[in-house]
């Protein structure tokens, strides 16, 4: 199984931590969950064919030259946060993020930083509105929105807690709630369970061509929780790796362990030097394998996995080369 228009970093806390206005963070368990949608079949075409045609042309790049891809950051703080998001730390997620691209020869030129307080857009409970004012650019354009109460949206918490991968890290977190006097489990899990989002970005969307308007695309970019951005307040999460992988995503990378399964014929994230995985990393082991029967341990330290910030060191050839690949037939020119 492979994914979608839109991918969402959650994490699942046992508390309510993000409390409207309040941003203290309690209590991190794990990276959690992209709670992605049914892939669209145009993308998993578009990945195919790049995915084959990287295959065909093996040793010749994918494409010649260093990539530069106008940025935007706009911080979206609420009232009460408005002083969170600090310049060093915008400078900081900067440098991170160029350091993290350098091997693929990708860097984000900074356009601009935009910021407003605004407790609504803060919450991202107006999506559509805020990027219709905020968006700037092309299809080419990166929009990067860091929002001090990034939170889930009602049908994003649906498909979270139906996903494979929440049944399978939030199991030990059911059985000691069903032991309680709560209700049923399959309640209790829709009502106790808070959703934080860490980010989510928009995949390249093959259907957008250079004469798009812009309404086709309004929404596309990476939404960031300003907490976890470099120096921000949520432990384990705030090296600034978030940022990198969401932008992974804006470029095209499905995650390490797409699919969830062993399973050597599932296609994984159609990048030939990860090795297939069967569910994500949590925290920052010393080693892991979910697939011993298939060749090559879990690639814990590549971004695309869930490790936790610390754990993170870099992209794959394969997925530096996909990213490449990606920007000269999804976005470049449009
Ligand atoms: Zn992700």
């Amino acid at each position: 199984m492979v994914f979608h228009s839109s991918s969402l970093l959650v994490i699942v806390t046992t508390a309510l931590f993000f409390l409207r206005g309040q941003c203290k963070p309690l209590n991190v368990q794990t990276r959690g969950i992209c709670a992605t949608e049914e892939p669209e079949p145009s993308f998993l075409n578009a990945v195919q064919r790049v995915h084959t045609n990287e295959v065909k042309n093996q040793g010749s790049p994918a494409r010649d030259g260093p990539i530069e891809i106008d940025t935007w950051f706009h911080i979206v703080s609420s009232s009460a946060a408005r002083d969170q998001v600090t310049d060093d730390m915008v400078d900081a997620q900067l440098a991170i993020l160029q350091t993290a691209y350098q091997d693929a020869q990708i860097s984000y030129q900074l356009q601009g930083v935009t910021r407003n307080v605004n407790d609504v857009w803060a919450r991202n409970d107006d999506e559509l509105g805020m990027k219709k004012a905020l968006r700037k650019g092309t299809y080419s354009t990166l929009n990067v929105y860091f929002q001090t109460d990034l939170h889930a949206t009602p049908s994003q918490v649906t498909r979270i807690l139906s996903s494979k991968t929440h049944q399978h890290q939030q199991s030990p977190q059911k059985q000691q709630r069903s032991s309680s006097n709560s209700p049923s489990p399959s309640t209790s899990k829709k009502t106790d369970l808070a959703v934080s989002v860490l980010g989510f970005c928009t995949l390249p969307d093959p259907n957008i061509n250079a004469t798009s308007p812009q309404s086709a695309y309004i929404k596309d970019g990476c939404n960031i929780l300003a907490a976890a951005m470099s120096g921000g307040s949520l432990d384990q999460y705030n090296r600034g790796g978030t940022v990198i992988h969401e932008i992974g995503h804006w470029n095209g990378l499905l995650h390490t362990f797409q699919g969830e399964t062993c399973d050597p014929n599932d296609p994984g994230d159609y990048i030939s030097d990860t090795p297939q995985q069967s569910s994500p990393t949590s925290g920052c082991p010393a080693s892991r394998d979910s697939c011993p029967d298939l060749p090559g341990a879990d690639p814990i330290h590549d971004f695309m996995d869930y490790s936790s910030d610390v754990c993170y060191e870099s992209f794959t050839a394969g997925q530096n080369q996909r990213m490449r690949s990606m920007w000269g037939s999804m976005r470049e020119g449009k």
